[in-house]
């Protein structure tokens, strides 16, 4: 009966990955738009095609199954209007609409979506996911590549890439891309030093410290003219090649950048799953968005803790589980809707989250003290407000960095999707 089982599994592998060759080639499609907008309106519009050379991703898991993120991007075959890729993300643009600004003015950002390069005809729809969390359509957008010679094929920054930690073949692992924000010339050899201390960082903490074997990591070699990066409260200004910036938002912490075109064109140096830009400098900062990308600095003391907490955002779509730090958002969350963010919860539809978890004794809420602090729970305060949303444990490393250990609800999450890249 097992060597059944196990014949099926086999079979069925082989059928999926044969769906790929089907209608892929091994490398990668990029769409870039526009999204532009206030805090209530929005619009997308197309900006152009580019062939990539790789493909980090997986050939079997191409339908995304998790419905993180604020976004969706599907891509149909036309002939039967079949299903053939999906993934949902989270974007700049959607963070800065709950800013004051939003309120006051229009922004337009550029943003990016990725899949396997298609042969055929497809259609790539842009979904969005409206306060009450159901994702409406925004935007459609249809390409034959054998007949349209528009995408283009010239990589924009062209740099080598090195090999950091590799453990197997890109599309049965968990692929990041490191690139170097505000290392010179001269500190290249620096920012390779940082990218072994990256994967040390990283494998510090479980779960991914028991799954090194699934993880492949890369840094490509492109420097900037500056050292350092932007802090425009402090008039510091750096010539760096993703115009990196503290203060994203006017959060002093908030280290991001809206040059997407410059970090997709780099990233496209290597296979990726993840793309982490590691920031030259040693104030306090980083930031992440899930499948996005995701920021960290070098030389914090707390970087280790920084770039876990960061990656929980990007790769895992973990919320912030803080609540007591000043931010530049305002109804981050909608308390009528339960929150996509796995390790949050508004209790509106708690069954989808970590009730399976709870021991049955368990208070719910939770009351925050002494006797629950090491116990797994539903805690109020957490996503940035101290009423309405809850967090599974007093302390985690999506909290605080007090604790540095993931809470098992933010473990589980982040299993549950290095699973997705690599089986
Ligand atoms: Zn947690």
């Amino acid at each position: 009966m097992k060597y059944t089982i196990t014949l099926f599994l086999v079979l069925s592998t082989l059928a999926v990955s044969a769906q790929f060759d089907n209608f892929f080639l091994d490398k990668t499609m990029r769409m870039d738009y526009y999204h532009s907008g206030n805090h209530e309106t929005e619009f997308y519009s197309f900006d152009e095609l580019i062939e990539e050379p790789y493909w980090g991703g997986s050939k079997m898991n191409l339908v995304d199954t998790f419905e993180y993120g604020n976004y969706y991007v599907k891509v149909f075959n036309t002939q039967n209007d079949s299903l053939l890729y999906s993934r949902g993300y989270s974007s700049l643009f959607g963070e800065w609409q709950t800013t004051r600004e939003a309120e006051e003015t229009w922004r337009t950002l550029s943003e990016a979506v990725v899949f396997p390069y298609p042969k055929q005809e497809v259609r790539i729809e842009l979904y969005g996911r409206n306060w009450d969390g159901v994702f409406e359509k925004k935007f459609e957008y249809t390409v034959d590549p054998s007949a349209n010679y528009f995408v283009k094929q010239e990589n924009r920054l062209t740099y080598p890439s090195f090999d950091v930690h590799i453990s197997g073949d890109s599309q049965k692992k968990v692929d990041i891309v490191i690139l170097p924000e505000g290392y010179t010339e001269e500190e290249m050899g620096a920012f390779i030093e940082d990218c072994q201390k990256f994967a040390k960082d990283l494998f510090a903490f479980a779960p991914y410290s028991e799954n090194k074997d699934k993880f492949n990591i890369r840094g490509v070699l492109a420097p900037s003219r500056d050292s350092g990066v932007d802090i425009p409260a402090d008039t510091v200004w750096k010539n760096t090649l993703m115009n990196a910036s503290f203060y994203t938002f006017d959060s002093e912490r908030y280290l991001m950048t809206f040059d997407n075109k410059s970090v997709r064109d780099l990233a496209a140096n290597a296979p990726y799953d993840q793309i982490y830009i590691l920031v030259n400098s040693k104030k306090y900062g980083g930031g992440a968005i899930y499948n996005y990308y995701n920021v960290s600095v070098n030389s914090n003391a707390k970087s280790a803790q920084i770039l876990s907490h960061e990656f929980g955002h990007g790769f895992a779509g973990l919320g912030d589980e803080y609540f007591d730090s000043s931010t530049s958002y305002e109804d981050f969350y909608n308390l009528k809707a339960e929150p996509w963010e796995p390790n949050l919860t508004t209790l509106v539809n708690f069954e989808n989250k970590w009730q399976d978890m709870l021991k049955k004794k368990t208070p719910v809420p939770t009351p925050d003290i002494e006797q629950y602090y090491n116990k797994l729970g539903v805690f109020e305060g957490g996503g940035y407000v101290a009423k309405g949303v809850y967090r599974p444990m007093h302390d985690c490393m999506m909290n605080t960095f007090k604790d540095t250990k993931f809470c098992p609800v933010c473990a589980r999450a982040i299993q549950r999707m290095i699973d997705f890249y690599t089986e």
